[in-house]
């Protein structure tokens, strides 16, 4: 039995379905609440999806933000990381080159030679450093400090003995007659009788033994054509063809051969010619 009064909505009530014709018909029950609201309820519908995609479309780029933003966080994340290790790099690139300079001037020092100093200024190291080329630049700086130490000693640099020069490069009086003159092919340095005579570079020994005038004599070969002699020689401690550093003894002061006291005539030769080794010496 139905109640009397008032339809309710979610009750069903029977439509009769008719088509174009009336040929055939239809009974539907559907509820009375759908009958009556049915414009009011697909306006619903169509407004809860908007508000869905809306909703969905919304968070989805709030998303997508969210993780770009975590991207570039990361990426800086991983950068800030990177710095110290960069830094750390860049100070062991320093301390390596502070080493490399360090050993050039130790060996410069040796040599009797003023130390080099990296000044700042135009052009000078400070100016080149930028935070991006900083690593380049200092492995630049180490490969040429590497390159001046290998030139360095491969070049006859200071004095094989410490002592006055008593007789200088080029053309002099004859010191046996006191007249006329003679060309003198290096420089005499005065020393005790027995004093030690240094290689100023490393080399090869060419010759080590008696040389006419010269008395005990040692010729050294060195890179880059360089050639050293060292004359009138109390004795010889090298042998020939012996690889020997800068520094490395080669023989003790004397007067041999044609000499007038005891000293050391040195000679540096280049590609055969005979230079003043004055050229080489700390004041010459
Ligand atoms: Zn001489």
């Amino acid at each position: 039995m139905k109640k009397k009064g008032r339809q309710s909505l979610s009750e069903p009530i029977n439509v009769l379905v008719l088509d174009q014709h009336a040929s055939s018909e239809k009974i539907k029950s559907v509820p009375y609440g759908l009958l009556l609201y049915w414009r009011r309820l697909i306006l619903a519908f169509i407004c809860l999806s908007v508000f869905l995609i809306v909703a969905v479309l919304f968070f989805a780029s709030h998303n997508y933000f969210l993780l770009k933003s975590s991207e570039r966080l990361q990426s800086e994340l991983k950068e800030a990381r990177e710095y110290p290790k960069q830094m750390e790099t860049v100070q062991s690139k320093m301390q390596e080159l502070e080493g490399k300079m360090e050993k050039v001037n130790t060996y410069l020092s040796k040599r009797g030679i003023e130390r080099v100093t990296a000044e700042g200024g135009q052009g000078g190291l400070s100016e080149e450093l930028t935070g991006d080329n900083i690593e380049e630049v200092l492995d630049q700086y180490n490969f040429y400090a590497d390159s001046l130490h290998r030139d360095l000693s491969n070049v006859p640099l200071g004095y094989p003995i410490q002592g006055p020069l008593t007789s200088v490069f080029g053309i002099r009086s004859n010191p046996f007659s006191k007249r006329g003159i003679e060309a003198h092919g290096g420089v005499d340095i005065k020393a005790k009788r027995g004093a030690v005579v240094k290689a100023p570079a490393q080399g090869k020994v060419l010759f080590a033994g008696w040389k006419g005038g010269y008395g005990r004599c040692v010729v050294i070969e060195h890179d880059k054509g360089f050639e050293t002699l060292y004359g009138h020689l109390s004795a010889i401690q090298v042998k020939p063809h012996q690889m020997i550093d800068a520094g490395h003894i080669i023989g003790k002061v004397g007067s041999t051969g044609r000499s007038t006291g005891p000293h050391l005539h040195y000679e540096i030769t280049r590609h055969g010619k005979k230079i003043n080794p004055g050229l080489f010496l700390k004041d010459h």
